[in-house]
């Protein structure tokens, strides 16, 4: 009877364990389907066209309820109005290009760019006379000290609101990056306004830029995503795959980042899975 009792226990223990087994198998292989799963998802999110911008993202230092940017030198840099840049940044590599600028051949600030948007800036004005067009540049580079300067004397002109509406205020200024220029045509009388968007020169400006690195950043309609009015004379650059990406989905920078953000995101919660 002893030896019934215990066999049956064997019997019984030997279910249970068979049936823990087979619990534990599945388990494991659900581990690794959903591994595989992931995995495949990070490939995928990985083979993104804005997967090698994640890195080209703002990383930002709050100060005083204000953000400031610190990877500065970041040629992918998004400054704006509530993205602000440093006192102290001054780009280490800015030069000449060597193109034609409204004031002739002054050596002041303003002729300045960054040299991988100089020579950009170089390659584009080639560009445009090259199909037939003469491009003028009219402002580029304009440190901090000179921003406050400039904004300074409106204060003092206007009242503290009223300046802020046509001049920005100290480091909210994409001029302070080195990364973009102001330009015009004789047939807008060298002028920045909205009649140069109307010219011939803008018009191919504003369809070539991306080519050569090049977006119109303030563009018509996305007023509220910038927070500037429409330039039509406002060049940034970005480099040419971040500028094509832009141009054909006409996107404006905060709309591309926006976008790099997601996929950052998605992609985040993909490897944790
Ligand atoms: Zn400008």
């Amino acid at each position: 009877m002893k030896k019934i009792i215990s066999i049956a226990f064997a019997i019984a223990l030997s279910v249970v364990q068979t049936v823990q087994d087979d619990g534990s198998h599945q388990a494991n292989s659900n581990e690794s389907q959903k591994s595989t799963t992931s995995e495949v998802e990070v490939a995928k999110l990985k083979k993104d066209p804005l997967y090698p911008f994640i890195s080209k993202q703002n990383k930002l230092v709050e100060r005083d309820g204000t953000a400031y940017i610190e990877n500065e030198a970041n040629l992918l840099i998004l400054a704006n109005k509530d993205y602000l840049m440093q006192s102290t940044y001054i780009p280490s590599d800015l030069v000449r290009p060597n193109v034609e600028f409204s004031f002739g051949n002054a050596d002041i600030e303003k002729a300045k760019m960054r040299k991988a948007a100089g020579d950009a800036l170089e390659a584009m004005f080639k560009g445009a006379k090259d199909a037939g067009y003469e491009l003028y540049a009219v402002s580029g580079y304009r440190s901090y000290s000179r921003q406050e300067e400039v904004y300074e004397a409106e204060v003092s002109a206007k009242g503290k609101e009223k300046a802020g509406e046509a001049v920005a205020v100290p480091g909210t200024s994409e001029h302070q990056t080195g990364l973009a220029m102001d330009m015009s045509s004789k047939s807008a009388d060298l002028a920045l306004s909205a009649a140069f968007g109307e010219t011939a020169e803008g018009t191919w400006a504003k369809e070539n830029a991306h080519k050569y690195g090049f977006i119109l950043r303030y563009p018509a309609g996305k007023e509220k995503i910038t927070k500037y009015e429409y330039e039509a004379w406002h060049f940034r650059y970005v480099g040419k795959e971040a500028a094509t990406i832009i141009y054909k989905n006409n996107w404006t920078l905060e709309e591309f980042f926006e976008h790099v953000k997601l996929l950052d995101d998605k992609l985040k919660k993909a490897e944790k899975a």
